[in-house]
């Protein structure tokens, strides 16, 4: 054990975390983290190195056998006691959350109860053994199958849920036995480096966790993947990034998980609760302002009930404050950076060159930050790139169908397949639609899908792998057959 001396509550945390230490890049470089509600500086965070990369790898490689020895039990306790000191710091980490990412409070808040609860229920499901031992077909030996962990990892996560995206990674591979190198996003590091004084409050070996926020992401990540030492890759972002570096851990054949972009469709059919709808559809678009990657990004409405659902819609989103997501009156708060709030901005220019018309919001409001205002867009062209691309922000787009099997049809016209929703009350409908849609989750009769218990993740170029439940830890586990002579 090391000495545990790290404390987010004392200040921010903004040097790598290598070897259970706090140190400087290798160069000494740094570089600006902003507050997306301001555009000011807020803290400047080292920026790490190839060289620091190689001296966190070495860091996880020397700790890695050591941690794959402890019990099941050791790794319980520690993940348990990372989930109560989290739990512990939950509104100074919100505030971190929300002054580096912009979201509102109430959200930043979600997050973090979200984020801690991977460590209680990896905490749990460290102890529950795995693997198997039978009699081969033929009688002559046994089938033992043993379940070891992948090895060293190398994490790489994105802006938006910079808590839950480190913890939905951290607490399983740790679960597993394994060793990690964590590379933050260069917009949120403060967040995962706060997260290193949890895990070494709570008592995870030097070495085990390492913390690496880099600016030269491609270089420093690509270094690692290139060390014959690292075994797993588990990347979430977009699928743009996440082809490049499976063609980077394809070099050394690296077990690679994949959790990438979505486009999620949000269907609602004529027999649906219309007040269950509206409030699922808040969920799905409004949490994080969008920018998830579960965000409904494309709404399907039969048209018997497409304009009413539209009116309320309208209605609600239209109801939301904008502003900065510290001052608790605001419920939607500023999108990450000028670049995001420029590409929503492009997007519904765009879809309204097409024809569509914004019945509310539409546009960036006229004040500092990178805002823009909750958006409903009507008479959206069929073709339009805003129904084809991720649209990371707070607009909803409608388009209306006749038929069940053209809803399921335009649903799947996307290569991206992370997550759908649909509402009815027709019970059979619902089944039968949620298995005919190409997506690994769908939200039936419900906004919100995301559960620590439950494997998230996506199918075509949403991804490969799932995180969370029990699926979530096999990700960081390999099965080892041993024939035995019996
Ligand atoms: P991104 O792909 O730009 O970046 C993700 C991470 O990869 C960051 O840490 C970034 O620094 C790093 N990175 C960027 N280029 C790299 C390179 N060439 N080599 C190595 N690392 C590199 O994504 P983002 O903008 O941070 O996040 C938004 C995207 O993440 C959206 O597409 C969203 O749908 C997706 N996302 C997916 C899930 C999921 O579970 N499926 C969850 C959250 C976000």
């Amino acid at each position: 054990m090391g000495e545990h001396t790290l404390d987010v509550t004392d200040g921010l945390v903004t040097d790598l975390y290598v070897g259970g230490k706090l140190v400087p890049a290798s160069d000494g470089g740094r570089f600006d983290v902003v507050d997306p509600a301001t555009g000011d500086v807020v803290a400047s965070v080292a920026d790490g190195t190839v060289q620091d990369a190689v001296a966190a790898v070495d860091a996880a490689a020397e700790a890695a056998a050591s941690w794959a020895a402890t019990s099941p039990r050791e790794r319980a306790e520690t993940l348990r006691r990372a989930f109560e000191i989290m739990t512990g710091r939950a509104e100074s980490l919100a505030r971190l959350i929300t002054l580096e990412n912009g979201k509102a409070l109430a959200d930043a808040r979600g997050e973090v109860a979200y984020a801690a609860e991977f460590f209680r229920w990896y905490s749990e499901e460290a102890v529950r053994g795995t693997g198997s031992l039978v009699t081969a077909p033929g009688g002559a030996n046994k089938i033992l199958v043993v379940q070891q962990p992948v090895g060293i990892c190398v994490l790489v996560t994105p802006w938006n849920f910079p808590a839950a995206m480190a913890t939905r990674k951290i607490a399983p591979a740790l679960a597993a036995g394994c060793t990690v190198v964590l590379k933050p996003a260069s917009d949120t590091p403060l967040t995962a480096l706060a997260m290193a004084a949890i895990l070494d409050d709570a008592g995870v070996p030097p070495g085990v966790v390492n913390i690496l926020p880099a600016r030269r992401s491609g270089a420093v990540v690509s270094a690692m993947l290139h060390d014959p030492r690292v075994r797993k890759l588990s990347f979430t972002g977009s699928t743009e990034v996440g082809r490049v570096l499976l063609r980077e851990a394809a070099d050394q054949v690296i077990n690679s998980s994949m959790e990438l972009g979505g486009n999620a469709p949000f269907l609602v059919f004529a027999d649906a609760d219309l007040d269950a709808a509206v409030e699922g559809a808040m969920v799905a678009k409004m949490r994080n302002a969008g920018e998830a990657c579960t965000a409904a990004n494309r709404f399907y409405v039969e048209a018997p009930v497409a304009g009413e659902f539209g009116r309320r819609l309208a209605e609600r989103m239209g109801s939301l404050s904008v502003g900065p997501g510290l001052d608790e009156n605001h419920q939607v708060g500023p999108l990450v950076n000028e670049e995001s709030a420029a590409k929503v901005d492009e997007l519904v220019r765009a879809a309204v060159g097409d024809g569509a018309r914004a019945v509310v919001g539409g546009s960036r409001p006229d004040r500092v930050g990178f805002y823009f205002e909750p958006t409903v867009l009507v008479d959206v062209r069929p073709g339009s790139a805003i129904l084809s691309e991720e649209i990371f922000g707070p607009v909803a787009p409608i388009v209306t169908f006749e038929t069940e099997d053209e809803a399921v049809r335009l649903a799947n016209d996307t290569e991206f397949g992370l997550v759908s929703y649909v509402y009815t009350t027709d019970l059979a409908r619902g089944l039968r639609v949620s298995e005919a849609l190409e997506s690994g989750m769908v939200g039936l009769n419900r906004g919100l899908v995301s559960d620590p218990a439950a494997p998230f993740g996506g199918t075509k170029q949403s991804g490969i792998g799932r995180e969370g439940g029990h699926d979530g830890m096999l990700d960081y586990l390999e099965s080892k057959y041993i024939a035995v002579q019996w």
